[in-house]
């Protein structure tokens, strides 16, 4: 079918009538004859144009659905482009004050305030730059990126659930988000349902004080992908979590795929009941791990592109540097750079970088990890990391050992005995012994001071 003669002829409008089954089944029915059943087709073509009886219609749908819409009617046609809702009151000219005999669908709208609609669609917005093709994937999240597809691309449940987690900004709702991106694409009849855990809580939460917890569970009556992100907000929250775990429970009774988030391990998460913990334990838990300097240079270059701004190779390898705590900071590092250089006209440059981020630069100096210095200063006296934890003496590695636990002590927060635990379980005299030795060193050996600096320029700067 080309695409222009979609265009150009409106007999080839793909069939309204199928489509609406399609929106039915995708948003449910509650949503569907509270706000969707109304809508009108208008024109088919790159922008689809619909019309809905009321301004008030128009703006919830526009707010809550437009997303789903758009994808939905792509998966029709792939030439559309976006959706226009217009209001079209076809009524206005006849409706009486009280409407009285409004139609069904009219007699709903005022009365569902978003206050008061909140049972309607549990499901919260999906970010449009999370996808699976903008994500960038490099030895340390190369697992959980292979475990999202397979669940996202699988016609049935894989493993269940599947469970992310890692530090904050390192991409678990990215690739959230990108698993059903790609469900909605590919098989928009499957129910996709993603939220927090928070919003999880605060329907759950509604629903008793309203109680209606019966309307709460029919939302997830006709689910087939469930998704709950940073699941890690209910804990010691006993209620909500009896209640995720029936809802859980009986999902993956019905072989419905479950995906979830947080901050750490199902075993870690304080707080969770014990028999929570291990059924969430039950599917595949994959991590992921901090960020590597490649990984971080190959963001750069993607987001670069993709904002379609040259920024200097050297820039970024700055960026990637110096900017190591996770991905969101780095995007945030170089969205200001580009955003300055756009409003002042101006190219960017390494010292214009230096010095828009200094404050960005300082925190993240403030965050160098053992583990950073033990590699750096290992790299710098090409020895193998594992000699920093090894208990060999010989000089040869002995004194970049001493060279770390000197920086560590400089550069990090951590107490003495930490220092000493994460250099192979030493005692903490052995630290300020070492300490004492390299400020003594550093004093008449200007080799070694050097070395020092610039590890530790390196490292923080
Ligand atoms: P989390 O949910 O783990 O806290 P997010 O998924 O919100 O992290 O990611 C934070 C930001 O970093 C988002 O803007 C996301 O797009 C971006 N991001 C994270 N990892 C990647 C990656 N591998 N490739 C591209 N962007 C990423
Ligand atoms: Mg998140």
């Amino acid at each position: 079918m080309s695409l222009s003669s979609l265009r150009a002829s409106p007999m080839q409008t793909p069939d309204w009538d199928q489509i609406k089954k399609a929106i039915r089944e995708q948003f449910g029915e509650t949503v569907f004859h509270r706000w969707l059943e109304p809508l009108m087709l208008k024109a088919w073509g790159a922008e689809v144009m619909l019309a809905l009886p009321t301004r008030f219609m128009k703006d919830w749908v526009e707010a809550h659905y437009a997303g789903r819409l758009t994808t939905l009617f792509r998966n029709c046609d792939p030439a559309v482009e976006k959706i226009r809702l217009i209001v079209e009151n076809t009524l206005s000219a006849a409706r009486p004050a009280a409407m009285t005999s409004a139609p069904a669908h009219e007699a709903h709208a005022p009365s569902a305030a978003p206050q008061a609609s909140g049972l309607d669609d549990f499901s919260s917005p999906l970010d449009p730059r999370f996808t699976f093709e903008s994500f960038v994937v490099g030895k340390p999240n190369e697992l959980a990126y292979a475990a999202a597809r397979r669940v996202a691309e699988a016609g049935s449940v894989s493993f269940n659930p599947l469970f992310l987690y890692s530090g904050v900004g390192l991409g678990k709702t990215h690739l959230m988000h990108a698993i059903a991106w790609h469900i909605r694409r590919t098989n928009p009849l499957r129910r996709v349902m993603y939220l927090s855990a928070e919003k999880f809580m605060y329907q759950f939460v509604r629903a008793l004080r309203f109680k209606d917890t019966m309307a709460f569970k029919e939302q997830f009556r006709n689910v087939d992908v469930l998704m709950i992100d940073d699941i890690q907000f209910i804990s010691g929250k006993d209620t909500t979590q009896e209640e995720f775990f029936h809802t859980f429970n009986t999902l993956v009774d019905q072989n419905r795929q479950i995906i979830i988030s947080a901050d750490k391990s199902p075993h870690d998460l304080e707080k969770v009941e014990e028999r929570l913990r291990s059924r969430l334990g039950w599917g595949l838990c994959v991590d992921l791990h901090p960020t590597t300097y490649e990984l971080r240079l190959g963001i750069l270059h993607a987001k670069a592109e993709a904002m379609k701004c040259a920024v200097p190779e050297k820039v970024l390898e700055f960026l990637a540097q110096r900017i190591t705590a996770n991905v969101r900071e780095l995007e945030g590092a170089l969205n200001r750079i580009i955003a300055h250089s756009q409003l002042i006209g101006r190219p960017i440059t390494l010292e214009t970088t230096q010095e828009l981020l200094q404050d960005l630069l300082r925190a993240s100096s403030r965050r160098v990890s053992i583990e950073d210095i033990q590699k750096k200063v290992a790299e710098h006296y090409n020895i193998k990391l594992t000699d920093m934890h090894s208990p060999r003496r010989a000089r040869a590695v002995a004194r970049p050992r001493q060279v770390a636990m000197y920086l560590a002590k400089q550069l990090t927060t951590r107490s003495l005995p930490e220092i000493g635990r994460k250099f192979g379980g030493r005692d903490h005299t052995t630290v300020i012994h070492a300490v004492r030795k390299i400020e003594e060193l550093r004093g008449g050996d200007p080799i070694l001071s050097e070395d020092v600096e610039l590890l530790k320029r390196l490292l923080q700067s």
